[in-house]
C-alpha cells in the first residue's frame, strides 16, 4: 500500500503530496515523535507513579480490587506502573497502532503479561462487558493526554467519554485534577508577534512612516495557541501586570463536560500599563490532597530547584485581540473562553454591576485582515524587525534607480512598499498602493510580457520568504524562480540578495538532546523497544534528515567555529549539477557534540546581509545567540562523542554536504 505525504517542495514553492511507502507516516511520526522527551521527564514521572501508588492503596484500602483504564499508554509505562504497585488488573488503550505494539512487547519484557492488556483502539471504541475489550468498568483512571494548552489533545471530549461507559462512579484518577494559571504581561516582544507595527523608512525626501490598515490594527487574530519556551524569555522583555491568578480547574475523578464554556476572574493591576498577552501555563495534581504536584510554571514563579525541562509541555502565550490600557488597582475582568480543544481570551474593564454579573459569551476570535493567516507568529515578529528592515532599505538605495522596473518574488513582504517609498516607480506584484505597485497572481514560470506589460525587469526582489519554507534552504525557491522569468530580466538585472550561504557550526545542546536521545530504563521499567523503534524509524531513510528548530528557545553551546559550507549565486540560474562540499570542523571546546546545527545568510547587496541563524557567541564557554524570528536546521548525530578534556579531543568532524538541484533538498553526513 501507498501514502500520501506532504512535504515542502523549495524547486516550485509549493507543498506537495508525495507518494510514500505506507510506513513512511509511521516513519516520521514515530522518529519525530515527543515520547522520548516524556521518558525523560523524570519530574512528570516520578509524579506520575507517586500518584497511581497512592490511587492503588486507597483503593485496597477499601478492601476493592484495584481495576486500572490507562487510557493512551504509549509504551505502556503508566501501566506498568499501576502493576508495580499492586493493581489487580490494566487495560492499556493506544490508537497508534506501532505504540500499540511496542507496549505489548514492553509489558511483556518487563514481565506483566498476566497483569495488563494493551488494547489498540480509540477509547471510545473500547467496550465494557463479559465479551468486550474490558470485562468490567475500572475503578480507577489513569491518563496522560495533554498538550500545553492542556486539552489541545482531545482530554476533556476522552474523559468525558470514559466517565459515562468505562469506569465507575467515584473512581480515582491519575492525575486528580488540572489547574490553569494566568497572568497579564505587557510585552513589546511578544505583541510583536500579533500585530504589524509602523515602519520607518528614512527616504531622500524625509522620513516616512508605513502604518498597517486599520482592519489589521483591529482584527483579532486566530484563536490558535502560540505555545513556546517561555523560560527562555528574558524578564526585561515584558512587565507584569498582575499576579498569577487561577483561571479555571478540572477534577478528572468526576464526571467531565467538554461542551463549550466560559469562567471568568477579576484581576486587579499591580501595575499600570498596556495589557497585551495572556500568559498561562498548568498544573496537575496527582492526588486529591495536591501534595503530588507537577508543574509548567515559569521560572518566575517557582523556584529553580523544582525546575524539569521537557518540550512536550511549555507554555502559552494568549494574545488580546486588542492592546487595553490598565491602571494599578482597578479591577478588570478577564475570561477564559473554550471549546472542546482550544482556549482564548477577553479583557474587560468593571463597569456597571449589571454588565458585570451577565455572564460574557465570547465568540473565538476569527482574523478578519489576512495577514494572520498568510504570517505566522515568528513572521510577524520578522517584519517587525527595525534592525532587518534597515538592511532591506540600505541595500534597496543602493540598487534602485528612478526608472527601475522590480519584480519581488516573496510571500506577503514589504518589499515593494518599501521600495515605493524608497522611489522606485515601476513595481510588479504586491499589496495594493495607489497604482505603483501592481500584484501579478501568476506563478513565476507562468508570468508573460503581458503581464509586464513588455517591460523588461531592470531589478528582481526577494527576501526571500515562502510560506511553505519549513527548512532555511526552503526559501532557496526564490533561486528557482529567478530562473524561471529570466526571459523577462534585463541583461544587466540587479538581484537583491544577491546570494546566499549556506552555515554550519557543530554544538552541545543543553536539552534538546533529550528529544531524540535513547532512554533505556524508565523508573526501573526497560524500555528499550522504545529507543529501537526511534532508531529504526530515523534510519528508515538512508540518508537522515535535517528538522526545524527555533533555537532561541534551546539554548547550545558552540564547539567548533561557525563555517560557510555552500553558496548558492542568484546572479546566475540554478546550476544543472550537484553543488558539493566536503570538508573539516575542528572542534575547539570540550563538550558533548550532539549535532549540527546549519543556517542561512543572504547578501543583499556588497557589504549587507542579513543573518537567519547564529548571531554570536556571547562568551568564551560559547553560548550562542541566535536569530528569534527564524528556525534553524538541526542534525543531530545518532552518536554522541564527549570529551572531557581538549586533550582528548577527537579534534575534527569531517562532514559531506551536498545541494541537489533536481529536488532543491540537501543531503549530508557527518563522521565523528
Ligand atoms: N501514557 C504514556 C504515553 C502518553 S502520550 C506516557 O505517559 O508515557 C499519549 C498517547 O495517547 C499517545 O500515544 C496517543 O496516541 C494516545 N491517545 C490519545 N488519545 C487517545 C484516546 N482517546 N484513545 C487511545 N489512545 C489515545
Amino acid at each position: 500500500m501507498k501514502t500520501f505525504c506532504g512535504r515542502a517542495n523549495p524547486t516550485t514553492g509549493a507543498m506537495e503530496w508525495l507518494e510514500e511507502d505506507e510506513n513512511y507516516d509511521y516513519h516520521q511520526e514515530i522518529a519525530r515523535s515527543r515520547y522520548a522527551d516524556m521518558l525523560h521527564d523524570k519530574d512528570r514521572n516520578v509524579k506520575y507513579y507517586q500518584g497511581i501508588r497512592a490511587a492503588v492503596r486507597r483503593v485496597k484500602e477499601r478492601g476493592e480490587k484495584a481495576i486500572v483504564l490507562d487510557i493512551g499508554t504509549g509504551t505502556g509505562l503508566l501501566s506498568m506502573m499501576a502493576a508495580s504497585a499492586g493493581a489487580d488488573f490494566c487495560y492499556a488503550v493506544e490508537v497508534f497502532k506501532p505504540m500499540a505494539n511496542a507496549a505489548v512487547k514492553i509489558v511483556e519484557k518487563n514481565g506483566f503479561r498476566d497483569k495488563i492488556k494493551v488494547i489498540n483502539k480509540h477509547s471510545t471504541e473500547v467496550t465494557v462487558g463479559p465479551d468486550g475489550d474490558m470485562e468490567c468498568r475500572a475503578n480507577i483512571l489513569v491518563t496522560e493526554l495533554f498538550d500545553t494548552e492542556l486539552i489541545g489533545e482531545g482530554a476533556l471530549p476522552t474523559y468525558e467519554h470514559a466517565h459515562k461507559y468505562l469506569v465507575q462512579e467515584g473512581c480515582e484518577a491519575v492525575p486528580h485534577r488540572a489547574t490553569v494559571y494566568v497572568q497579564l504581561v505587557e510585552s513589546k516582544r511578544m505583541w510583536s508577534w500579533n500585530k504589524l507595527f509602523p515602519v520607518h523608512v528614512e527616504a531622500e525626501d524625509g522620513e516616512k512612516i508605513i502604518v498597517s490598515p486599520s482592519e489589521m490594527e483591529n482584527c483579532p487574530g486566530v484563536p490558535s495557541v502560540c505555545d513556546i519556551q517561555l523560560n527562555q524569555m528574558p524578564s526585561s522583555d515584558f512587565t507584569i501586570l498582575s499576579d498569577v491568578v487561577t483561571m479555571f480547574s478540572v477534577d478528572f475523578s468526576k464526571p467531565v463536560r467538554s461542551a463549550s464554556t466560559c469562567y471568568r476572574v477579576q484581576l486587579e493591576p499591580v501595575k499600570s500599563g498596556k495589557a497585551q498577552i495572556v500568559l498561562s501555563w498548568w498544573d496537575i495534581d496527582m492526588d486529591p490532597s495536591g501534595m503530588i504536584n507537577c508543574t509548567m510554571a515559569p521560572y518566575w514563579v517557582k523556584s529553580t530547584s523544582a525546575f524539569q525541562w521537557r518540550d512536550h509541555w511549555m507554555q502559552c502565550v494568549y494574545f488580546l485581540s486588542n492592546e487595553e490600557p490598565v491602571l494599578q488597582g482597578e479591577k478588570v475582568y478577564l475570561t477564559a473562553c473554550r471549546d472542546e480543544y482550544s482556549v482564548w481570551y477577553k479583557l474587560q474593564k468593571a463597569r456597571g454591576e449589571e454588565e458585570n454579573k451577565a455572564a460574557v459569551r465570547v465568540e473565538s476570535p476569527v482574523c478578519s485582515c489576512q495577514a494572520h493567516l498568510l504570517w505566522n507568529r515568528p513572521r510577524f515578529g520578522q517584519l517587525n524587525d527595525q534592525n532587518r528592515t534597515r538592511q532591506y532599505i540600505k541595500s534597496l538605495m543602493k540598487v534602485l534607480k528612478t526608472d527601475s522596473v522590480c519584480l519581488c518574488i516573496s510571500d506577503g513582504s514589504l518589499l515593494p512598499v518599501l521600495a515605493h517609498y524608497l522611489g522606485a516607480k515601476q513595481f510588479f506584484k504586491a499589496n495594493h498602493l495607489e497604482d505603483k505597485i501592481k500584484i501579478i497572481e501568476a506563478r513565476p514560470e507562468l508570468l508573460t510580457s503581458f503581464h509586464l506589460e513588455d517591460k523588461k525587469i531592470s531589478v528582481l526582489l526577494g527576501e526571500p520568504f515562502f510560506t511553505t519554507s519549513l527548512l532555511p534552504w526552503h526559501n532557496l525557491y526564490f533561486w528557482y524562480a529567478r530562473t524561471a522569468v529570466t526571459s523577462h530580466l534585463t541583461s544587466n538585472v540587479t538581484v537583491l540578495p544577491q546570494s546566499a550561504s549556506l552555515h554550519m557550526m557543530i554544538v552541545e545542546f543543553q536539552d534538546l538532546w533529550r528529544i531524540r536521545s535513547p532512554c533505556g530504563t524508565c523508573e526501573g521499567f526497560d524500555v528499550q523497544t522504545m529507543d529501537d523503534m526511534i532508531k529504526n524509524s530515523l534510519n528508515f531513510r538512508e540518508s537522515k534528515e535535517a528538522e526545524p528548530h527555533p533555537l532561541w528557545e534551546y539554548p547550545c553551546k558552540s564547539l567548533s567555529d561557525p563555517q560557510e559550507v555552500l553558496t548558492f549565486d542568484f546572479r546566475k540560474t540554478v546550476p544543472q549539477h550537484f553543488l558539493s562540499t566536503e570538508g573539516s570542523v575542528n572542534l575547539l571546546r570540550k563538550g558533548k557534540s550532539h549535532g549540527a546545527v546549519l543556517w542561512m545568510e543572504y547578501h543583499l547587496a556588497a557589504d549587507i546581509s542579513v543573518n537567519t541563524g547564529l548571531l554570536q557567541i556571547s562568551n568564551e564557554k560559547g553560548n550562542c545567540e541566535w536569530n528569534p524570528h527564524c528556525k534553524q536546521a538541526v542534525y543531530f548525530f545518532s552518536s554522541v562523542i564527549e570529551s572531557e578534556t581538549l586533550s582528548d579531543l577527537p579534534g575534527a568532524v569531517t562532514y559531506a554536504i551536498n545541494f541537489n538541484p533536481k529536488t532543491g533538498d540537501i543531503a549530508m553526513d557527518f563522521k565523528l
